[in-house]
């Protein structure tokens, strides 16, 4: 079975026809930086994750793009209210955006592009909107001329007519029709601006992933991502702007992530029930919250609470232990292998050998099938429910430890699509590691500068107590573990 997807757009599951050949051009919606990212964020970057590697690891050549929203009413609110500059809230939100993404094991994008460094961009696609007729200024700011736009409406399904009369009176005199939408904000005193043919100003926040998606990706793309709270109006307004711009039909698949509630309710500040997601983070290993995110569907809601959670940790702990003792068997197999008679074939490993073959196919299967990770993850935990049993077996032989073997590869395979082990930590030590020992011999070094022998004395004698030797030579100082 080939690949299909639920296109938001025509309603249905379709096959999945890539524009060219077997290149996949990916763009989600990346976060707004006036704070940290919440756990619903975290769903939508990590599904869009897992999408991603699913589509490389099917073999095409994935270009995704995500970007990052850094110029908006809420930075300027959120920089006011901390007596900060607009941009050093920029800074500390997307420096602290790439270490959450990092910590939930997420891939980073081929471009992670960001409004302040595309206002050219922007600016030469709203001029383009204004000569093609779509969009008109008004008092220094540009609107984008909705009653122009013929397909308004197709991707959220709802009709114009239907907006206007539902719309509360928008008493913007700027505005030639209610439904109309900014494209470039006029300047106010004290926020930030930049330079345009209509004065000075800022971009809109939809015409900023339009003009970014087409800078990065081209005129079309293949799979568009968001939050479902993002179809209307903002990818609405995305197809109008793009479309009108290029002449030719935007994304070719949307996708949306379904709502995260906390604990059956809306997360909001208000109720209390608000989960950045560094803070589950602090309590939940990345790989527990990916399982607890890929165990629904992608489009569907999904309910945070703690009691899940901690299902999700106890299932986590023993898929590691059995992965960690599959590892070992494998490792020892010289020891192991043998003590069985080479013509013996145990009957719970010719079953493992059967079910490799028919769960890699339900796997691929499964995802196949608009991304369902819920069904791929049972898989994996069949895998897990055999092994468990096996890898407590003494006794293996050559066929034993091929089919093992077979197990753990596949575990790989699927880990890299999934990211439910972490298989990184030997090395993430060792890294700190040297950064430990930089830090320590830096230290000293500065010592030595200032002639405190006997501190300098102590590092170097405590690190050989501990069994690692430093050497000074005339190009620094070297170390090594005795
Ligand atoms: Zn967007």
């Amino acid at each position: 079975m080939s690949l299909k997807i639920h296109n938001t757009l025509s309603r249905s599951k379709e096959p999945f026809v890539p524009l060219k050949d077997n290149e996949v051009l990916m763009y989600t919606c990346g976060p707004t930086v006036y704070n940290f990212i919440h756990i619903g964020n975290a769903r939508t970057f990590v599904m869009s994750d897992v999408i991603r590697r699913y589509l490389e690891y099917s073999g095409y050549r994935v270009k995704y793009v995500m970007n990052i929203t850094d110029i908006d009413d809420r930075i300027i609110a959120e920089a006011n209210k901390k007596g900060l500059e607009f941009a050093e809230v920029n800074q500390l939100y997307t420096e602290a955006f790439f270490e959450d993404i990092a910590g939930m094991g997420i891939k980073m994008p081929d471009a992670v592009p960001r409004v302040t460094e595309h206002v050219d961009e922007i600016i030469n696609m709203i001029q383009t909107l204004i000569l093609k007729g779509f969009a008109y200024e008004s008092e220094g700011s540009v609107y984008y001329d909705v009653s122009k736009f013929k397909g308004y409406g197709k991707l959220s399904g709802k009709k114009t007519e239907d907006l206007i009369s539902g719309s509360r009176v928008d008493v913007d005199e700027r505005k030639k029709n209610p439904l109309d939408f900014v494209l470039w904000k006029a300047s106010k005193p004290g926020e930030p601006e930049w330079d345009s043919l209509w004065g000075k100003g800022r971009p809109g926040w939809h015409i900023e992933c339009s003009a970014m998606c087409l800078h990065h990706l081209g005129d079309r793309v293949d799979i568009h991502c968001g939050g479902a709270d993002l179809v209307f109006p903002h990818h609405e307004n995305e197809i109008a702007q793009s479309e009108a711009a290029t002449g030719q039909p935007f994304a070719k698949y949307w996708v949306h992530f379904g709502f995260l509630n906390v604990d059956n309710e809306k997360m909001s500040k208000s109720l209390g029930n608000f989960w950045l997601a560094r803070d589950v983070l602090k309590r939940f290993r990345p790989e527990v919250i990916r399982i607890f995110f890929m165990q629904k569907h992608y489009a569907s809601p999904l309910n945070y609470s703690e009691e899940n959670l901690r299902d999700v940790e106890t299932a986590h702990k023993r898929l590691e232990a059995t992965f960690n003792r599959l590892v070992q068997v494998l490792d020892l197999k010289e020891s192991l292998g043998g003590s069985l008679g080479t013509d013996t074939i145990l009957p719970e490993l010719e079953k493992l050998s059967s079910d490799l073959d028919r769960w890699q196919a339900e796997f691929n299967e499964a995802m196949n099938d608009d991304f369902n990770t819920a069904a791929a993850l049972s898989k994996v935990f069949e895998l897990f429910g055999s092994l468990g049993k096996i890898v407590s077996i003494k006794k293996l032989n050559d066929f034993s430890v091929y089919v093992l073997k077979r197990a753990h590869d596949q575990i790989l395979e699927w880990n890299e699509i999934l990211g439910f082990l972490n298989l990184s930590k030997p090395e993430g030590i060792s890294k700190k590691y040297e950064q430990i020992m930089g830090v320590l011999l830096d230290l000293r070094s500065e010592l030595r500068k200032r002639k405190e022998w006997a501190l300098s004395d102590q590092i170097r004698d405590g690190l050989l107590a501990i069994g690692i030797s430093i050497e000074d030579t005339p190009e620094g100082t070297t170390w090594k573990i005795k």
